[in-house]
């Protein structure tokens, strides 16, 4: 009898142990579906680089010597759902046992549990071997905790794995964050590297994508796709980046440019979400580059906290609080997102520049995702299932585990405060002072009212005023609160004026 081993699209690591014998009794399996393709509407690049990669992982175990399986999406017995793709290889290869890798999405963890109980055929779940946590181990650290705080997570990871700490068990450099260090505007100076990722010509697999009729939006730059298939561009992309950008990642983390789409960030995370790359070897990496006096130990960290700190925090969050976490919307917010979200077609030229490159590449940088497309989302009121649905589709990395927690918790404040401390909300001073959007831009980031008012602006009083109730307490916000008391009440009347009447013409801005 055969042992079907099922390897889902984002458990593309050819170094998990599964692979270290070749059996003749072990057939892997891989299939692209249209279950997968449709649960939100994708970006194009997200289809067809999950697609060339599962390919090129495929075609690496066969040359390896292992036997695979492999559905395309216009393969006629391919059945476009997991169970039904199941239900008839385990007729078909005689299957005896089925095992898969532990699913990071709710989603596919519940399809397949279910999937499982209803065989006779023994079934098991094994590890992914990527994350450096279990599903549950943040829950379990949280359990004698009121709340969840991620640098407490991040500290205990930080010892556990013994990473930038001294032989006294004491972080390097005395200090455990250098945040403060790494929030600087960008000059224009130095240069932002050159994309260091390798283009491939994946035209004919896109071709085969449109014609199986898979909707999606965005360029999909078939001819040039840039994302790594393998690990081996995964490794050429981590290396280029150490050496040409992480040296300035630190200082201008939190800045933006109309000029630089991608600053000095890594573009690694469609690489690790889809495990190409392991965490640990992106950590020791930059760990080498500071120990090497390459980068500073500022910038060293700050670089890390991100992966040891809040990949892996978000994703036990995300295990916490699954599946109710999707329904949160504690403001009630509604509203449905206006068209530009799709064409990037807005005169405001913060958002119509973070909009436009996300559907140009699949990919904006953090604080363009929290800080400016995450912002307007929130002031504007807009319904938070809808802006999750539409950053589960628009970028590469996307997977519910990450996405989820980062769009409903830390950017749209839905749950009410579960994950982030205070909403990441701003006016336009805070875009003005990170960016250079707001230059040459139809609005004017000063005025608050009238016609070329910046709309974040009166949108940003407004939605504390709206929200007082809930808002005023927390402490973190007394400043805010303090100023709105300073107001007359005719100020107070005209910004609600002007914000109502912006969003209710939101496709119009
Ligand atoms: P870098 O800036 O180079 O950072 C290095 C790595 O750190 C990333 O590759 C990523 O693995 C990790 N990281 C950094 N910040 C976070 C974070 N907040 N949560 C988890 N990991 C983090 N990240 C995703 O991987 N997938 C998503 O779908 C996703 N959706 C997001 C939605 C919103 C509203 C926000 C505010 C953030 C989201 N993030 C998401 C987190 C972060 O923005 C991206 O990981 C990052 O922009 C990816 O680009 P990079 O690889 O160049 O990151």
């Amino acid at each position: 009898g055969t042992t079907l081993r099922l390897i889902l699209g984002d458990q593309l690591n050819p170094r998990h142990t599964w692979f270290e014998q070749r059996r003749d009794d072990v057939l892997y399996v891989l299939m692209e579906m249209r279950q997968e393709t449709d649960y939100v509407l994708h970006h194009a690049q997200k289809v067809l680089a999950i697609f060339a990669a599962m390919r090129e992982l495929a075609r690496q175990l066969r040359a390896a010597g292992h036997r695979v399986l492999y559905l395309t999406i216009d393969d006629p017995d391919n059945r476009q759902s997991l169970p039904d793709n199941l239900d008839a290889l385990l007729l078909r290869f005689n299957v005896r046992a089925f095992e898969y890798q532990a699913p990071d999405e709710w989603r596919l963890d519940a399809q397949l549990a279910a999937y499982a109980r209803r065989q006779s055929i023994p079934c098991r779940m094994v590890e992914s071997e990527h994350f450096y946590t279990l599903r549950d181990d943040a829950a379990r650290l949280f359990s004698t905790r009121k709340q969840w705080v991620m640098e407490h997570f991040y500290r205990h990871m930080r010892v556990q794995h013994r990473v930038l700490i001294d032989g006294a068990g004491r972080p390097v450099g005395g200090q455990w964050n250098f945040d403060h260090d790494n929030r600087k505007p960008w000059p224009g100076l130095p240069s932002e590297p050159a994309d260091f990722r390798n283009a491939h010509d994946h035209s004919a697999l896109w071709q085969t994508i449109v014609a199986a009729g898979v909707n999606s939006f965005g360029e999909a730059n078939a001819a040039q796709l840039a994302w790594p298939i393998n690990r081996a561009e995964a490794l050429q992309q981590l290396d280029a980046f150490i050496e040409k950008a992480l040296p300035h990642f630190g200082d201008f983390q939190d800045a933006m440019s109309h000029g630089a789409w991608r600053m000095f960030h890594s573009l690694l995370s469609f690489a690790l979400n889809t495990k190409m790359l392991d965490p640990r070897e992106v950590v020791a990496k930059a760990d080498a580059a500071w120990r090497a006096g390459r980068v500073s130990l500022a910038t060293a960290e700050g670089f890390i906290r991100q992966i040891v700190g809040w990949r892996e925090y978000i994703r036990g969050f995300y295990w916490a609080h699954m599946p109710e976490y999707v329904e949160q919307n504690v403001f009630g917010h509604a509203r449905a997102l206006p068209g530009w979200f799709w064409n990037g077609r807005t005169r405001m030229r913060c958002l119509a520049r973070a909009i436009g490159q996300s559907l140009e590449h699949a990919y904006a940088h953090h604080i363009q995702r929290l800080m400016v497309i995450g912002n307007f989302a929130l002031l504007a009121g807009l319904d938070p299932a809808g802006v999750h649905r539409w950053y589960l589709g628009v970028y590469v990395d996307a997977f519910e585990w990450v996405e989820l927690p980062n769009t409903l918790g830390m950017s749209q404040f839905a749950d009410g405060g579960l994950l982030a401390t205070k909403p990441y909300v701003s006016s336009a001073a805070y875009i003005d002072r990170m960016s250079d959007y707001c230059k040459g831009c139809h609005y004017d980031k000063k005025l608050r009212t009238g016609e070329r008012a910046c709309p974040y602006n009166s949108l940003y009083w407004d939605f504390f005023a709206r929200n007082a109730g809930k808002l005023s307490p927390n402490p973190r916000l007394g400043m805010v609160y303090r100023q709105l008391a300073k107001m007359d009440e005719a100020t107070r009347r005209s910004l609600q004026e002007q914000a109502d009447e912006l969003r209710n013409s939101l496709d119009r801005l």
